[in-house]
């Protein structure tokens, strides 16, 4: 059986204790070396055979799946974050159920979360925004036309921004174009949780230079929107004491 794994944002305590239970069971392992901190492969059994997917193509690597399928053997295949974003496990599984292996998934904790927690953001502040758009320019991958940044920038929601630091002068254009102002605020998280991690907060504006002034060119996330000010919002009504909920009634004001 293969057991997909979301290996989450970079410290390797941030798995979750199913993905490393099922880690520290694996027969073989494969993980996406680019992205996965390699300090989580030393919770592997002895005799575990690691590969390395950053080098291997999808062939490859199914190749190795069905090698272990057919010993009776049980892999990881360990993606970062959580693998249902940007992960490419849908062409894996599809694969997998050609073959008739078994496969399931373990959720991680995705770098946009992660990305969040390094800046102690909420991204959903009442009266602010209650939407996050997670998105990404398009790059070698195409992004469907009516996806575009400037039609999501319309909403003013939070916006996440995956797979985009080498195109941050065009997003910068395309974010104005659809209809945040200037001075909206942003900021840029590159390698969330990671030892190495740096946060900065800047605006729409000034999110290219803020990357060129700190080398930023990979593994970061710009977030966009007003919630990255946390200021203005109203405090929520699950916590006032006027709402009455199903757990707790309305305090009586006279
Ligand atoms: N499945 C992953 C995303 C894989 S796509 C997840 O849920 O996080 C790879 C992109 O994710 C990178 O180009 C970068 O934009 C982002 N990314 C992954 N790890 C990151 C981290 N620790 N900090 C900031 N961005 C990260």
């Amino acid at each position: 059986m293969v057991h997909f794994i979301g290996a989450g944002p970079g410290a390797p305590d941030l798995i979750t204790v199913r993905g490393q239970r099922l880690l520290m069971e694996a027969d073989v392992i494969i993980y996406a070396g680019s992205l996965v901190n390699p300090q989580l492969l030393e919770m592997k059994k002895e005799g575990c055979t690691v590969y390395n997917s950053a080098v291997m193509t999808l062939e490859q690597v199914l190749e190795v799946m069905k090698e272990a399928e057919s010993k009776g053997l049980t892999t990881v295949r360990l993606h970062t974050g959580d693998p249902c974003l940007y992960g490419a496990i849908r062409e894996q599984m599809d694969a997998l159920d050609e073959l008739g292996i078994v496969y399931d998934d373990c959720p991680g904790v995705s770098s946009f979360s992660g990305a969040a927690a390094a800046l102690n953001l909420e991204y959903t502040l009442p009266g602010i925004s209650q939407s996050v758009i997670i998105t990404r320019m398009a790059g070698r991958t195409p992004v469907p036309e009516r996806e575009s940044i400037a039609s999501f920038a319309a909403h003013q929601a939070t916006m996440v921004l995956f797979l985009s630091t080498g195109l941050l002068e065009a997003l910068q254009q395309e974010l104005i174009a659809g209809g945040y102002s200037e001075d909206t605020p942003a900021a840029i998280v590159y390698k969330a949780t990671w030892p190495e991690e740096e946060t900065y907060r800047c605006t729409v504006g000034t999110l290219s230079d803020t990357a060129k002034e700190h080398h930023i060119t990979k593994t970061a996330l710009m977030i966009i929107g007003n919630a990255v000010a946390q200021g203005n919002y109203r405090r929520s009504d699950l916590y006032n004491p006027s709402f009455s909920t199903e757990f707790r009634e309305a305090v009586k004001t006279e």
